[in-house]
């Protein structure tokens, strides 16, 4: 059998070429932008899909009999296929677009776990969650009864295997994880999660936020329930994302929001939904924003996620290798399966004041807890600096964060 050719290399110069954001000068320096894990830039296609859209084919969709609401409306139509052959989901009609991640899980929360949680039922979730992933259950615990519990991380930042199967008991009913942590870069084994939680009849909840940017997607083969991304951080629009939820599931969940093409028939007194998953979509959706988005997936999958994984390791391997050359330099999440996160600390100085020294040099990181408290609270530390790469990142990039790294020391020496 012979092996199957590599994916040829990306071509970083090339494709930098898509974003016009990234020739851009920012305090007369050219700009280095390493805060892809917060937003992610947009490439020309996905600009000019969203500025052709209002140019060409404005309307609203579902409702209008001309012309150009049947256009939008097919375009509208087209992109839920779309997000399905991205994420291998079985259909179309199970993906339901939402304003992003967060949005996504809140309408689970409240769709699904709302009527379904008892007092005392358990929801598990990591110590690395996001907020957005923790407080739509905290809020849902206090509607239900229900008791949200967290599997403990370690040191390096993964999470403890064994802890979390002594945490899957008879009481849980949903286990909602996150895929790629945000603040450490921990890759988690979701795959094998979700089937140890499905040997107890117990729900998942993915939260693919970090995962979708950086990692091939495929919701039939990690098995998971329900699965969460935004479009901002996968090279889309703002405003808009996706939940993929099981059919079964989505058909047997009420709405969550009610108004405009969220319903069957409507009386005074009464009214029937739609099935799903128009039954999730009540109001006019962020139309422009999801054809944004289906250029931006049509734009990943001709880079191709083989050398977009590639190149990203490469650099994460790079950049890991210079920091830890480094003095007064801590990183901060060294789990084994990483994607390209590189949260760290420099000694003595707080994280936001390396923000803002890097920022004098044109490089965007982000400083602070990222959204994640309890991550920080576990390691002890108020907050880190994170850089996080894309991959139209560079090492010459790597070699100008380092750079800026070595200037904040002297600045704070
Ligand atoms: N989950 C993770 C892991 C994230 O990193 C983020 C955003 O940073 C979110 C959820 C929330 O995404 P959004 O703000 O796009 O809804």
């Amino acid at each position: 059998m012979t092996a199957p050719a590599a994916a040829p290399p990306l071509d970083v110069d090339r494709v930098r070429q898509d974003f016009p954001i990234l020739s851009e000068r920012v305090r007369g320096k050219p700009l280095v932008y390493l805060d892809n894990a917060a937003t992610s830039q947009k490439p020309r296609a996905v600009i000019d899909a969203v500025s052709r859209f209002y140019a060409t084919e404005n309307a609203n969709v579902h409702r209008g009999v001309h012309y150009l609401s049947e256009r939008a409306t097919v375009a509208y139509d087209e992109v839920r296929a779309r997000v399905a052959r991205f994420l291998n989901a079985p259909s179309p009609e199970t993906i339901v677009f939402t304003r992003g991640t967060t949005e996504a899980i809140n309408l689970v929360a409240q769709s699904w776990a709302r009527g379904t949680l008892r007092p005392g039922d358990e929801i598990l979730v990591t110590g690395m969650e996001h907020h957005s992933n923790l407080v739509p259950w905290q809020l849902v615990a206090a509607q239900t009864g229900a008791v949200v519990r967290a599997v403990p991380i370690t040191d390096a930042g993964e999470l403890d295997l064994r802890a979390f199967d002594g945490l899957l008991t008879d009481r849980t009913r949903l286990l909602a994880a996150v895929h790629v942590s945000n603040a450490l870069g921990t890759i988690n084994p979701v795959r094998w999660m979700v089937s140890r939680a499905h040997e107890r009849g117990i729900v998942t909840l993915i939260d693919g936020a970090q995962s979708v940017p950086h990692l091939p997607v495929d919701v039939q083969a990690i098995g998971c329930d329900f699965f969460a991304f935004s479009g901002h951080k996968v090279f889309g629009p703002t405003g808009v994302g996706a939940l993929y939820g099981r059919a079964e599931l989505l058909e047997g969940m009420p709405p969550w929001q009610g108004g405009g093409d969220m319903i069957e028939s409507v009386t005074l007194e009464h009214s029937t939904w739609a099935r799903p998953p128009a039954r999730f979509e009540a109001g006019t959706p962020m139309i422009a924003e999801v054809i944004g988005l289906g250029a931006a997936l049509d734009y990943v999958e001709t880079i191709g996620h083989a050398p977009i994984g590639t190149w990203e390791e490469e650099l994460l391997a790079y950049a890991t290798e210079r920091f830890r050359g480094l003095d007064g330099v801590r990183l901060v999440g060294t789990a084994r399966e990483k994607a390209s996160v590189l949260s760290f600390l420099v000694e003595g100085v707080h994280p936001h004041d390396v923000g803002a020294v890097l920022d004098d040099d044109g490089i965007a990181i982000r400083a602070g807890h990222h959204c994640a408290q309890p991550v920080m609270r576990r390691l002890g530390i108020p907050a880190t600096a994170r850089a996080s790469f894309a991959f139209y990142n560079t090492r010459d990039e790597v070699d100008a964060l380092v750079r800026g790294v070595e200037r904040v020391r002297r600045v704070f020496a």
